[in-house]
């Protein structure tokens, strides 16, 4: 009767052991979400000044819808928001002779010239979504002399809010689509590869300024480990 007692006791020592176990584990995967870089100046639905092909309404009816879904299943979400002073570097009109698309050398980098966009304060930089979904919105940028398509640093390497934001939420895993794919989106997913986060990236819910550099973009991801999915799936989401 007594062995019985303490094998009892013994069983559910073990049971409580392995339920904790269980709990713990899925507490410690916490998933955020980085929605990049939805500003009028970047959409053809506003008719931005560097529009991207495919920013309709619908695309950004479909960001809303999936954000809200995800925002729903409980991740944090977090947005970047270019945001230039006027004489930013990596605007063609602050080159005397430049024009929109010219490569320069700028700080021993190539710097692709754009025409103005996501100046501070003006409506082009505004984010297109309901900030209520937001925990934060990461600005990017800021310094005239460096461009920053990585939400999580620019190109001098200065670092932005977001991986303080991340570390702060105890996040593990992130999912990443927006604007552009083949440039921020790119840059970011990479830094938060590059600083060990689990990263999977939204193809559906991603625009590209071209098809071959996007399609190189996500190559490259592939090859860092980002999973790619098509289509959000909250299942795959989970278990990547
Ligand atoms: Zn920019």
């Amino acid at each position: 009767m007594k062995n019985m007692k303490v094998i009892v006791l013994a069983l559910m020592a073990l049971f409580i052991t392995v339920l904790g176990g269980a709990a713990m584990g899925k507490e410690a995967i916490t998933i955020g979400v980085i929605v990049v870089d939805i500003q009028g100046d970047f959409t053809k639905f506003k008719n931005g000044s560097l529009a991207v092909e495919g920013t309709d309404e619908a695309y950004l009816k479909a960001v809303e819808e999936n954000t809200k879904k995800l925002k729903t299943a409980g991740f944090p979400i977090y947005a970047t928001q270019d945001w230039h002073p006027k004489n930013h570097a990596s605007f063609f009109t602050n080159h005397p002779g430049k024009k929109a698309f010219d490569v320069i050398k700028l700080n021993n980098r190539d710097q692709v010239l754009w025409p103005p966009h996501c100046v501070q304060k003006t409506s082009g930089a505004e984010i297109l979504l309901d900030e209520k979904l937001f925990k934060a919105v990461v600005k990017k940028g800021m310094d005239k002399q460096y461009d920053s398509y990585s939400g999580f640093q620019d190109d001098g390497g200065k670092k932005t809010e977001m991986d303080k934001n991340l570390k702060k939420d105890k996040i593990k895993k992130v999912v990443v689509y927006g604007i552009a794919t083949d440039y921020c989106v790119r840059a970011t997913a990479l830094d938060a590869a590059a600083a060990g986060y689990k990263v999977i990236m939204i193809k559906s819910l991603s625009r590209g300024v071209a098809p071959d550099t996007s399609q190189k973009a996500i190559d490259e991801m592939k090859t860092k480990g980002i999973v790619v999915l098509d289509d959000l799936d909250l299942e795959k989401i989970k278990s990547n």
